[in-house]
């Protein structure tokens, strides 16, 4: 099991983050301010710790400079707001091994989360397979048989977070916290909208009834009332 800790006082924004972890099978604790953060950082044993700057009782830099001291080495994700470089720098040079800028969608907090966890044997396929639909997450390519698909980057999350649970059904609201920044405004059909686009592009174009039999099956699907899948 992987256990990562979360040092952040926006209760949203950490219970939010803890959330999408556990849905990804990672075990969590949350520290709401910098002093327990410390404490539980240096009690226990964490493969990763998601670092919030600005603290109360004490800052993500002194935390992580305390840590650093104390001869702990467990990777470091700090977060920082918008435009403030120098929290960067102070970050990386306090012991930090990789900052995130707020506001940030969920992929990309989980992706840098596993490249600092670097879990060779936990590692998933940089090629996802659904059907004779492929997404490569490293090249961001994607293609249905041998026909290229262009997704705009917003799609390409979505079609990645379906991909990553195939024969799945996931909620709007588990897609929302996946795909979407945490500061963003959503519509309450932005994820119909989203997945109408992408039905209109991985699905439709390869499914004319005057193919006939060599129309393909469509991969994504509506769950009515409860979400979206990939696959059958
Ligand atoms: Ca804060």
């Amino acid at each position: 099991m992987v256990r990562i800790l979360i040092v952040e006082d926006e209760h949203r924004i950490a219970n939010s983050i803890k959330k999408g972890l556990e849905q990804e099978r990672y075990a969590v604790d949350v520290a709401y301010n910098g002093t327990d953060g410390f404490d539980l950082a240096s009690a226990e044993d964490y493969d990763a710790i998601v670092l919030d700057l600005l603290l109360p009782g004490m800052d993500g830099l002194e935390v992580c400079r305390r840590l650093r001291e104390e001869g702990k080495h467990t990777p470091i994700l700090i977060l920082t707001a918008k435009g403030q470089t120098q929290d960067k720098v102070a970050g990386l040079d306090s012991g930090a091994d990789d900052y995130l800028t707020k506001p940030f969608s969920f992929e990309e907090l989980l992706a840098r989360i596993r490249a600092l966890i670097r879990r060779p044997k936990n590692s998933l396929p940089i090629v996802l397979t659904v059907g004779d639909l492929k997404l490569n997450t490293q090249n961001f390519e994607v293609k249905r048989g041998k026909q290229k698909i262009q997704l705009s980057s917003k799609e390409f999350s979505l079609l990645e977070y379906l991909m990553r649970h195939p024969h799945q059904t996931l909620t709007k609201e588990q897609i929302i916290s996946h795909v979407w920044d945490y500061n963003a405004d959503i519509l309450p059909n932005t994820v119909e909208v989203y997945i109408r686009i992408l039905r209109r592009k991985i699905d439709l174009p390869f499914n004319d009834p005057k193919a006939g039999r060599a129309g393909k099956k469509a991969l994504l699907h509506t769950v009515r009332g409860f979400g979206y899948k990939i696959g059958d």
